[in-house]
Formats: structure tokens, sequence, C-alpha cells
């Protein structure tokens, strides 16, 4: 890749982000099981979502999109789609996964910042690095998860939705 005088390396940077609200489980809401980066937490509330709702893997599937230049994981694989309803969200990520093969390109690392006030995230976080890293069939290493309360405040600290941001950084084979 040049521009100008400069011989540019073949990176993209992604940035990934998703955000669900959190209800009780039918009949009381809308709220499907809580699933975040393919674990699944015992919570009395859950995201309110087209798939499974799972919003790590939402979000790491964006990020990789947008490191593509690509259009969005809702353009992808549209809410009005009755195929996507309830659906496992692995499954979005083996088409991103697919994506980056096609495109040339390689995952260097993927950085995700995860903001909800509860459940608490530690114990499954090593579990939620693999089941991203298997995905993606890269090394755990490759993958960072961080998870953050929003102090209490506004919807994410009430405990009446989930967030999620990504950072993915990916390299052109042969870089
Ligand atoms: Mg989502």
């Amino acid at each position: 890749m040049t521009d100008g005088d400069w011989t540019l390396p073949p990176l993209r940077i992604g940035h990934g982000y998703d955000l669900h609200r959190l209800e009780a489980p039918a009949p009381a809401g809308k709220g499907r099981p809580f699933i975040l980066g393919g674990v699944r937490f015992d919570h009395p509330v859950g995201p309110v979502g087209h798939s499974d709702g799972d919003a790590v893997y939402h979000a790491v599937v964006d990020a990789l999109l947008g490191a593509l230049g690509l259009p969005d994981i809702g353009q992808a694989f549209p809410d009005t789609d009755p195929a996507w309803d309830g659906q496992d969200s692995a499954h979005f990520m083996a088409a991103a996964r697919r994506k980056v093969a096609e495109a040339g390109y390689a995952l260097v690392n993927l950085d995700v910042t995860v903001v909800c006030e509860r459940p608490k995230l530690s114990p499954h976080k090593a579990e939620m690095i693999g089941n991203i890293a298997r995905l993606l069939g890269v090394e755990p290493s490759r993958v960072n998860l961080k998870g953050k309360t929003h102090e209490k405040v506004d919807a994410v600290g009430e405990g009446r939705a989930v967030e999620v941001h990504v950072v993915a950084l990916l390299a052109g084979r042969g870089a």
C-alpha cells in the first residue's frame, strides 16, 4: 500500500460497539438468557435482541467488519430476517472470520471492554476469551477482555443494559 512517497504497512483498525437492553424473561419482559462471549450467565435479566443477543460477539464482528471497510452486522444480518431469530451469534463470528481471510488479512489482536453492573464477569473471563479466540482461529493471547461497571449511573449502571466496545487490528497476510 502506498500513499505518495510513503510505503504503508497493510494494517487495518476497526472499532465495534454494541448495546443491548436487559429485561426479565417472558412473560414479564422480552429478555433472552444472558449470554456474553458465548458464556451463559445465571442472571435474572437478559438481552433483548433478535439473535441470541450476545453483545460481545456482535461488537467483535462489527470491529472486524469495520476494519475491512464493510457494512456492519445489522446490514449483513438484518433483524427483519427471521433466519436470525434466536441465532447463536457464533454463526456471525464464523462469517466475520471468513470475510477477514477472504480479504487476505489476519487478526493481530482484539481488545474488548464489557460495561455492565452485574453479573460479575471475572470468573468467566478466560472462558469468554477462549470462545472468541477459538471462533476466530487465533491464540487466546491475541484477545484481551476487560470488565467495567458504569458506576451505578445511567441505564448501564442501573443494570438495564449491557454495553461492549471492541478494537481490532488486522494485518495483511505476508506483512
Ligand atoms: Mg447486538
